[in-house]
């Protein structure tokens, strides 16, 4: 018997203070909107935070950091890039938007992720590159991947837009690759609104997708002698950030360290809570080397209540609790996919699992420890009138 009042928790909810606010009305309250210092400031703090040697560059979303690694790269027609099933369609869109061909991988059951293994066993003489995704922030084997990619010379992609703060052994996502690519969408770690982040350890690469985010064009403003004179030596796109999303992430990535360890605790009050419940299974890092930056926490039910999720779903919203599915299908079950493609789903089991049976819980800023309590007693409640 549940004696709590009910709550209202839900699942994402971005984290906007005075502070936030102040920022943004103060580059509203100067002329330069785009091009300008804040960009430039956000770009240093975002690499001193991730360490590592590693460099930054601020994009208008995580697609388009993931498509900038696909041209700066030069991969195309022709090629293919392994993609994990169970992921957000950007991941994919990103591949085919070069006319490249995506090559599903179905994801390890206990973390949701690409394994080494099952990513060498897709190799083929076309494969180019791969892309890993840090699935709810709970990082991929790194080491194990690179040296997959080694071995057949493949470019790494890193999607991290759910993995800010996520490590392995001491080194950040997104810095093992040759490219790591970032979301600010409202209810990520952090947010801009809509903006997102390229990172990368190699200068070269940097110095390629600066230009390519900015029409191909040859010289920042700054670095034009006579104001309005550019040239232009390669193709490129209007994918950069603006001086208000930069302030905001500024101040943003500034309450990144109260930010985890909030998800961290709540994580882990309701990963314990769930723990005395039969019927279902959290996704978590297996590697004591792996730090999991927490996004959300994915529940996923047992066979036996698997096609009542839409049910446990439906009954923890109307106590209050907020709930999401990450992602609603294997990405190749998607309808452009399906259509293109052709889905098999004998290939994709675990994906289907964590789409069709997985419930997402909110972690984050919002949730206070007596909302954890709640929630796992609920859930709790809910598998019993079901079961
Ligand atoms: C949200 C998300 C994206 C898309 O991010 P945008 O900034 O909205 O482009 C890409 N990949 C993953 C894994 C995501 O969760």
């Amino acid at each position: 018997m549940i004696t709590s009042e009910k709550r209202d928790i839900p699942f994402g909810r971005p984290w906007i203070t005075d502070d936030d606010r102040k920022a943004v009305m103060n580059v509203l309250g100067g002329h330069i909107l785009t091009h300008g210092p804040e960009c430039k400031a956000f770009e240093t703090e975002f690499a001193a935070f991730m360490g590592g040697g590693g460099h930054a560059v601020t994009t208008s979303s995580c697609m388009a950091s993931l498509h900038l690694a696909y041209l700066h790269f030069k991969i195309g027609p022709g090629d293919e890039v392994i993609v994990p099933a169970q992921t957000h369609t950007a991941t994919v869109h990103a591949v085919e938007c070069v006319g490249a061909r995506p090559v599903f991988v179905d994801c390890d059951p206990k973390t949701g992720n690409l394994s080494a293994s099952s990513i060498e066993a897709a190799v083929t003489p076309r494969t180019r590159a791969i892309s890993v995704v840090h699935f709810v922030g709970i990082p991929c084997d790194m080491p194990a991947i690179m040296k997959v990619a080694e071995k057949h010379n493949l470019k790494v992609i890193e999607d991290c837009a759910l993995a800010l703060g996520a490590r392995v052994g001491g080194r950040h996502v997104g810095l093992w690759g040759d490219a790591g690519c970032y979301s600010f969408y409202p209810v990520k770690h952090i947010t801009t609104g809509e903006g997102g982040m390229f990172v990368s350890r190699h200068r070269d690469v940097i110095e390629g997708v600066t230009k390519l985010r900015a029409f191909g064009v040859d010289r920042s403003h700054g670095e034009r002698a006579i104001p309005g004179m550019y040239d232009v030596p390669t193709l490129g796109l209007n994918y950069r950030m603006s001086e208000m999303q930069a302030t905001l992430g500024r101040v943003q990535l500034g309450r990144i360290g109260e930010n985890l360890r909030g998800r961290q605790a709540n994580f882990k009050a309701i990963k314990e809570g769930l723990r005395g419940i039969d019927g279902l299974q959290t996704l978590d890092s297996t590697s004591e080397d792996a730090l999991n930056s927490h996004y959300c926490l994915i529940a996923v039910l047992d066979e036996k209540l698997g096609d009542r999720r839409n049910d446990v779903s439906a009954r923890l919203n109307a106590a209050g609790i907020g709930t999401s599915v990450y992602y609603p299908q294997p990405v190749p079950r998607m309808t452009f996919y399906k259509t293109k493609y052709g889905y098999d789903r004998a290939h994709y089991p675990q994906a289907e699992r964590v789409s069709d049976r997985g419930i997402a819980l909110p972690v984050g800023w919002h949730v206070s420890n007596e909302d954890c309590k709640y929630i796992t007693e609920t859930l709790g409640r809910v598998m019993k009138e079901l079961g």
